[in-house]
């Protein structure tokens, strides 16, 4: 993959890791626990370490009691305790309370925190600095180096200074080879390092397809009297139609803030959807803007979340190293949360890296690693919710609710054993996407910019930036497709799945020659596209690092 041409510089490392989420840090971390001698190299695409990060994000303690067990004496900045768990559905006009005891206490969100994932990484990467790992925001992973063996040898960083047209600009970096005995990927949902580590070792053989939802998120700053820390919030239902899997979160964290979310599964059929639209019009019912009123938004942002589960985890080592965390997708769905097993996974990948470089070996596969996540309590979370996804599929929300919950009541009390076995996924979200010409266009409300926004307003609360005269990152396989194909076939649906307003169809004066426009320099990084296209023609690839999003408390 790597461009054999360029002569690069490079730094060797016992341990590279991509990605500075939750699961690359917990596994620095680790790794020096376990043997302060070990080098261990962390490189983060995002100006700064959390710039990325955007969660819930209500975290379970789980990962973080494992891995720093006084995380609270040394002051990690998770304060709000749950004090209040809700679970709503919405109608048009009004809503229902179900029981907190019609779901299974693995739903049960007493005992967990509200916070922000980005300053919880920020905070982890302070900690993994003082135990001496070396971390680099900024430096995208651009591509795999492999060795004569064809096993994983490091990563190319670093790389700045090229024109969009391909030339070298004046400050024309070449970036550098990091090299490692493993490299651990931690790149979080759709990692574009992982995809392809995925397809050249063909880690997802065994696998079903993954699934992935779509996040929306906004932090808003609430009146004090409004404001109730530790108060959860979760909806189904409205604006969305029974048969488009989605819901919504609130929660009230910190000193007057409520991190409000959007969640639409990627296997939607009507290409006329715009979750972004979907979201803004979400805002205005009684039940949740009564969380808001008065307030102001302060942060936006999007990025895409795995669903698939147990089911589609693939196989998680390849020579040379391992994928962590949501590259892998421990995500738990109808918990909606990762986090905890972001963290997990860093930490047996990290044990299994440790052990093999303290026995002198380099660039094999981490058996252990897999054993030992067939043994953890990631693989316990992630059994017995294994098809509550596949019944939201195929049964709607509300019968796939209910099936979901008896399904996750059956494995809690009968040690992961179901009725139905483990179902299948079957398609991937891409090939879900269904003509336009069995749909009808969806007329959204206007944002009325108090509740709801437009697309532009919103990318600018992210603090999106991009150097403008760079390769495009967002590549199209074939440049005619998006015209050609998806526009008749699908009114090309990119201009409504993208949450900042990306791509457009811009016609002339006379309403004639459509052209697709992609206006890169607003992408915050969602993957979205790379996931939803039917044509599976957008593949997503590092821009320089630092650009992207800059996000402050997400
Ligand atoms: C809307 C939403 C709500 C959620 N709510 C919750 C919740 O309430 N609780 C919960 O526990 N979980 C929640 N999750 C899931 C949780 O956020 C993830 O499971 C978790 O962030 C995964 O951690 P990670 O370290 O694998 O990846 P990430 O957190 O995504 O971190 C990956 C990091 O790698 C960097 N990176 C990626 N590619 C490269 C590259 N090539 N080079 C350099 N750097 C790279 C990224 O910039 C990023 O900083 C939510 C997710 C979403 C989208
Ligand atoms: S261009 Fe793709 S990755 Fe970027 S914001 Fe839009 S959908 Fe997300």
């Amino acid at each position: 993959m790597a461009d054999e041409a360029i002569e690069r510089e490079f730094m060797e490392y016992d341990v590279v890791i991509v990605g500075a989420g939750p699961a690359g840090l917990a596994a620095a971390i680790r790794l020096k626990q376990l043997n302060p001698d070990i080098s261990v190299a962390v490189l983060e695409k995002g100006s700064e370490v959390g710039a990325h990060i955007l969660s819930g994000a209500v975290i379970d303690p789980i990962g973080l009691n494992a891995l720093i067990p006084d995380w609270k004496e040394q002051g990690a900045p998770l304060e709000t305790q749950v004090t209040d768990d809700q679970f709503l559905i919405l109608g048009p006009a009004g809503s229902l309370r179900l029981p907190n005891f019609a779901f299974p206490p693995l739903m049960n969100n007493h005992g967990n925190y509200i916070g922000s994932l980005g300053n919880l990484c920020r905070w982890l990467a302070t900690y993994a600095e003082g135990l001496g790992v070396e971390i680099y925001p900024g430096m995208a992973a651009s591509d795999v180096v492999f060795d004569e063996s064809g096993a994983v040898k490091g990563v190319v960083a670093g790389v700045f200074g090229i024109a969009k047209d391909g030339h070298h600009k004046p400050d024309y970096q070449p970036g550098m080879e990091l090299h490692g005995k493993y490299v651990l990927i931690g790149e979080g949902v759709r990692g574009s390092l992982a995809k392809r580590l995925q397809a050249k070792f063909d880690l997802c053989e065994n696998a079903e397809p993954q699934k992935f939802g779509i996040g929306i998120k906004e932090l808003w700053e609430v009146p004090k009297e409004q404001h109730k820390p530790g108060l959860v919030v979760h909806t189904l239902g409205w604006p969305l139609e029974d048969h488009t899997g989605g819901g919504s979160f609130m929660y009230h964290w910190g000193e007057n803030l409520v991190s409000i979310g959007f969640v639409v599964h990627l296997n939607y059929k009507n290409p006329y959807l715009s979750p972004y639209d979907e979201f803004q019009r979400f805002k205005h019912h009684d039940e949740v803007k009564k969380h808001l009123e008065g307030g102001k938004r302060v942060a936006y942002g999007a990025r895409a979340i795995t669903e698939g589960g147990l089911q589609s985890v693939p196989k998680l080592t390849f020579p040379g190293g391992a994928l962590i965390g949501c590259s892998a997708g421990f995500v738990n769905v109808p918990r909606i949360k990762g986090s905890h097993n972001a963290i997990l996974s860093g930490m047996l990948a990290a044990e299994a890296a440790a052990e093999a470089v303290g026995a002198g070996r380099q660039r094999d596969v981490l058996e252990s690693y897999q054993h030992a996540y067939r043994a953890s309590p990631i693989y316990k979370d992630l059994n017995k919710v294994r098809n509550a996804k596949p019944f939201l599929s195929r049964y709607g929300t509300i019968f796939g609710m209910g099936f979901a919950a008896l399904d996750m009541w059956t494995t809690t009390l009968l040690g992961g054993f179901s009725f139905f076995g483990t179902l299948k996924h079957k398609k991937t979200d891409a090939a879900s996407t269904e003509p336009a010409a069995k749909h009808k266009p969806i007329a959204y409300p206007r944002p009325d910019g108090v509740l709801s926004f437009d697309k532009l307003s919103s990318v600018f609360l992210s603090n999106t930036n991009h150097e403008e005269d760079q390769p495009a990152h967002l590549t199209l396989r074939d440049p005619s497709v998006p015209i050609k194909v998806n526009l008749p076939l699908y009114a090309e649906p990119a201009q409504r799945y993208c949450p900042a307003g990306v791509y457009e169809v811009l016609y002339d004066e006379q309403g004639n020659n459509p052209r697709f426009q992609i206006n890169a320099q607003n992408c915050v990084h969602c993957k979205t596209c790379d996931i939803k296209d039917p044509s599976q023609n957008i593949v997503w690839v590092t821009p320089e690092g630092g650009g992207g999003p800059n996000y402050p408390s997400m």
